[in-house]
């Protein structure tokens, strides 16, 4: 046995006892965040436990690692591998159930271990550089993190006496953007647990009526106090010494969520045992609840999908809020869906698994019916208000004014005059989706992409046109570019030009815009929110941004304007997601009093998902969408994996696919089963050209998820390199969501 460096933790003590060789060298096998199949072999002079990160060699760099397996023997020559440069124990080891989980990533989603592990690490844990600046600066990692968490606990403090002592919310908000606490900025003073419900009471003994794993399914119809069950249950779980960790689809919702929490768990959790984890927060914070989880300090960790990457143990409830919503879906690097983690996550860990959902994903939904997840009703508002009344207005007769019909402008007149709030629902930013010239018909394009470029109101008086895909802004042309007349007008309508109508229609009322240009800078869609929360506002238009999560106390009308866009879209789940949007958005009217008011102006009342809608029938819906699932194959009753070409001409990517195409049957051909898998034709994308790049899909599918992923795994080696290769690049996406 070496004799232990002085200056070693303990852990490497530990590590000591756990190694099976005795002698150096140690073998490391340890993953790196390189575009590489596989792990990479090291040698260590001290024995060094699986998940500690080192920083190795590679090439000319430095990289920092993860160690995931210490073997025997090394699995190439010893005297060709490279000795590391050091272990940092600034951490304890990631545990081996987290280990266990990336590896499952890895295989599932296809990607390299170390592209799974390193990315979802806060950037400071995995940069040498930062790493070296640490250590030279201002002493080791751990001392400067305690500072930190110092000063944010004195932070949480004063905001939370603010908060007692009822602070003008206005000035509320300006001290918050002073300090840039993005975390805590609505806490509330404690309030106690709620008197649950029936429903609520069973929902929250099934969920807590074992230690080991389950998931559940609550299905709660909007405002029937989902909140309240996650909230008991997440109690009874601290309590018992177990970690919660709380997912939310939206970084918008976190500080509403973290006020709850807090004020609602204050028995059993102080305010800094709750550690947030998403992309809004600075590097910094982000490597501050990495830590906190990593060392057993965190209790609770609410964030988005990355949080499911958090590094806690010992976890007794995990909850995923909204379960349906498409941004649990990572689009880029590791195409993960965060909710399909947290049940293999629960599992592992013996944990419960709470989805929850007023329109459930029909994946969860078929889950439940086969027995795979119990479903947990709450079929009643909890305030005993009334589901709000969903009527649809034809827009196909009506005499319409700026887009609004007669019966929505007197709705909203009333709804007012009662002094209560408005929200207008248009998922569509910016002015105008297009300008167009009305002599020649010519139509505003993006240079780079094949969509229309969007007309947008930067400044009051300043149009400028901006592509929603590559980003790219342009002036606006003074003249047709095709046949010079200077008449070129907005066609259509987008947030911005629905406020300024608004305005000229209602003057009266005070107005407020919420999508994401109004949000753009840190902090401002918090403030927004809370002038909406604090009454300050009358009339809200938004985009989907809106629709999610919030509980709008004084909303009696929600007005939603041209939803149809969102029907005819090619993709199979355009239904499903418009259900749920419609739903989510329409529940948000009335939940605190009286009966909210819904109107839908479309042009196509007969369709049967609107029929649904305002019959707040969604296990209806479900079972005849399941229904047709079923009849055309499609998922949950098959699985899909989708492989997607870039590259500079069409044809390139067309071709890239085709051989791929050959290459996976010539594969299939030599299989005692070739006919489980499908393989479709490679086709352009819908919008085939962003940022003068074009795109082009391969869907292979398959109702056995093993076949596919046999599939999977003999094929993609033999499509080579999947980055910029004579301008060809390749991702491989499993369980598509968008196709
Ligand atoms: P959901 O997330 O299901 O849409 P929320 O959890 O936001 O609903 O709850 C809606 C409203 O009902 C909130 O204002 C909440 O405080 C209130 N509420 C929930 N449960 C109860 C209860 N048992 N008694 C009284 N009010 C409740
Ligand atoms: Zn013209
Ligand atoms: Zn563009």
């Amino acid at each position: 046995m070496p004799l232990i460096e002085p200056n070693r933790s303990p852990l490497l003590l530990e590590t000591q006892i756990q190694s099976n060789t005795t002698h150096p060298p140690y073998w490391l096998q340890v993953a790196l965040d390189v575009p590489l199949e596989g792990v990479f072999d090291y040698r260590s002079d001290v024995p060094v436990m699986r998940g500690l990160r080192v920083i190795v060699p590679f090439g000319r760099r430095q990289l920092i690692g993860v160690v995931v397996a210490c073997p025997d023997q090394p699995s190439l020559p010893p005297e060709s591998i490279k000795p590391i440069e050091r272990v940092l124990d600034d951490l304890p080891p990631l545990t081996p159930a987290w280990l266990d989980m990336a590896k499952f990533a890895s295989d599932y989603y296809q990607r390299p271990l170390g592209e799974v592990m390193l990315p979802v690490m806060p950037a400071r844990l995995r940069s040498v550089a930062a790493y070296t600046r640490a250590q030279s600066g201002d002493g080791p990692v751990a001392k400067q993190l305690a500072k930190q968490l110092a000063q944010l606990a004195k932070i949480n403090k004063k905001t939370t006496v603010d908060a007692k002592h009822d602070i003008a919310p206005e000035q509320r908000t300006e001290d918050n953007r002073k300090n840039h606490l993005t975390a805590f900025q609505l806490i509330q003073s404690t309030k106690p647990i709620l008197q649950l419900n029936t429903a609520q009471q069973a929902a929250v003994d099934t969920l807590t009526a074992t230690d080991d794993y389950q998931t559940c399914l609550l299905f709660g119809v909007t405002g029937s106090g989902k909140t309240e069950v996650y909230l008991a249950a997440a109690a009874k779980v601290l309590e018992s010494g177990r970690r919660v960790l709380f997912l939310v689809p939206e970084i918008n919702l976190t500080p509403q969520f973290a006020a709850s929490l807090q004020a609602r768990l204050a028995p059993y959790v102080k305010p800094d045992q709750i550690a947030l984890m998403h992309s809004g927060l600075t590097d910094t914070q982000r490597q501050a609840s990495w830590v906190r989880a990593a060392m057993g300090d965190a209790h609770i960790v609410l964030g988005t999908r990355m949080a499911i990457f958090a590094p806690l143990s010992n976890l007794g409830l995990i909850v995923v809020d909204e379960e349906h919503d498409p941004s649990y879906k990572q689009q880029e690097g590791l195409r993960y869906s965060a909710r399909d983690l947290a049940v293999w996550r629960g599992r592992q860990d013996q944990a419960t698994v709470v989805l929850g959902s007023a329109t459930p994903s029909l994946e969860s939904w078929a889950q439940t019916q086969r027995g795979f997840y119990k479903r947990l009703d709450l079929p009643e508002r909890a305030h005993q208000t009334l589901m709000p009344n969903i009527r649809l207005i034809d827009t196909r007769r009506a005499d319409l004014k700026q887009g609004l019909t007669p019966q929505v402008i007197d709705a909203m007149t009333q709804t007012l005059e009662q002094k209560q709030q408005v929200l207008v629902f248009l998922n569509r930013r910016g002015y105008a989706p297009v300008l167009h010239c009305p002599s020649c018909g010519w139509l505003s394009q993006c240079k780079n992409c094949s969509v229309f470029a969007v007309l947008h109101r930067d400044q009051p008086y300043k149009m400028r046109l901006h592509c929603h895909h590559c980003g790219q802004q342009t002036q606006v042309p003074k003249a047709c570019p095709e046949c010079g007349d200077q008449d070129l007008q907005a066609m259509g309508r987008g947030t911005q030009r629905l406020e300024e109508h608004l305005t000229e229609i209602f003057p009266q009322a005070r107005l407020a815009r919420i999508d994401a240009d109004s949000t753009r800078t840190k902090g401002s869609a918090q403030a927004l929110f809370e002038q909406v929360h604090a009454g300050l506002v009358d009339i809200l238009v938004g985009t989907q941004m809106v629709s999610k999560g919030h509980d709008f106390a004084r909303l009696g009308l929600v007005v939603v304007l041209n939803p149809d866009s969102m029907l005819f879209s090619q993709d199979f789940r355009a239904p499903e997601r418009l259900f749920a949007q419609l739903m989510q958005v329409a529940g948000r009217a009335g939940r605190h009093q009286g009966q909210g008011q819904v109107l839908v102006q479309t042009g196509y009342p007969e369709q049967p998902v609107y029929r649904a809608l305002c019959q707040h029938d969604y296990p209806g819906f479900a079972q005849s969408t399941l229904e047709e699932r079923r009849t055309a194959q499609l998922p949950p009753y098959v699985y899909q994996a989708l492989l997607t070409a870039q590259a500079r001409e069409l044809n390139t990517a067309i071709d890239f696919l085709q051989h791929g195409r050959d290459v996976a049957q010539a594969w299939l051909d030599t299989q005692p089963a070739p006919e489980h898998i499908t393989l479709f034709d490679p086709v352009p994308l819908r919008v085939t050209r962003v940022a003068q790049v074009c795109r082009a899909q391969l869907l292979v599918e398959s109702p056995s998820r093993a076949a596919l992923h046999q599939l999977l795994r003999a094929w993609l080696p033999a499509l080579g390199t999947r980055h910029a290769k004579g301008q060809l690049r390749w991702q491989l996406e499993v369980d598509p969501l968008e196709i």
